[in-house]
């Protein structure tokens, strides 16, 4: 039997923009067959809910409130709930980061200022992951598309709220020439959204005892498979990238690159994805 994640949500206690508390989410995600999900909500480079002129510590208890509300529901439905938070650099690219927890960002106030670059160290030599999230994705919000190649240890490559299908078709092809693993989400907002998307997420073989098993899962790409809609990473070669596209280095350096030279790739990916399921097609 394989197991589904969640790897992409919000709660409206910390993210400005999202309708849903953590706590209202968790028994949509069990009737959808999920094994579990990671809250990551807009960090403080991001859309927030908290404000920034608190206390670092006393920001940070606020931030991971939404996390705690959905992990004690989880608990009490025995359902496995994650932290994880989504950080935005110059209001264009976000990155999910994995595997650190409350106590680390209490110790590490400087985390507001990191670089790309640092973020990626930092959080890799403290044992977590960097996601670049939808990195091809061209909202009226973004005014330039960043890709970060060498600061990520995997690229989102299906993101359930993208509004066009060719940002995912993009990011699949971007990662495979990257040879970065993948993964998949449904960068809930809301309950009812919930409930009309498919289940999106990434697909082990075993259950996660803690955020740490999902953290070796991406860097040993060990993921086996991403659940997303039939065709979202469908590739026809005529995606269009309408905005002015970064790409940058190890270094976290522009490197003039043109984006087109990122996407082209030989072989047809042979990355395993399951169409997502419905709400009435449950999974057992
Ligand atoms: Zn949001
Ligand atoms: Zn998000």
């Amino acid at each position: 039997m394989s197991c589904l994640y969640e790897t992409h949500l919000h709660t409206s206690w910390a993210s400005a923009c999202a309708q849903s508390k953590g706590s209202q989410y968790i028994r949509y995600y069990k009737e959808l067959g999920y094994s579990g999900i990671i809250v990551t909500d807009h960090f403080y480079n991001g859309n927030t809910a908290i404000p920034r002129n608190l206390p670092w510590k006393e920001w940070v208890k606020q931030f991971c409130r939404g996390y705690e509300e959905a992990r004690n529901e989880g608990e009490r439905q025995c359902f496995d709930v994650f932290f994880g938070w989504e950080e935005t650099f110059d209001g264009c690219d976000d990155y999910l980061v994995y595997g650190l927890d409350r106590e680390w960002l209490l110790e590490h106030p400087e985390v507001r200022n990191w670089t790309r670059g640092e973020q990626y160290r930092t959080v890799h030599a403290a044992g977590g992951c960097v996601v670049q999230a939808h990195p091809f994705r061209q909202h009226s919000y973004i005014r330039r598309v960043v890709l970060s190649t060498g600061c990520v240890d995997a690229v989102e490559a299906a993101n359930a709220t993208n509004f066009d299908q060719s940002y995912d078709a993009l990011a699949m092809r971007y990662a495979k020439k990257l040879g970065l693993p993948v993964t998949a989400g449904s960068d809930m907002h809301a309950v009812q959204d919930l409930i009309c998307a498919g289940a999106y997420g990434i697909c082990v073989a075993e259950k996660f005892r803690s955020i740490d098993d999902f953290v070796r899962a991406v860097c040993n790409n060990a993921i086996d498979g991403i659940s997303i809609d039939e065709g979202r990473c469908d590739y026809y070669g005529d995606e269009k990238v309408l905005l002015p596209v970064d790409v940058r280095d190890k270094d976290d350096r522009s490197t003039g690159k043109s984006w087109k030279d990122l996407i082209e790739c030989s072989e047809t990916s042979s990355f395993r994805t399951t169409s997502a399921r419905s709400k009435d097609e449950k999974y057992g």
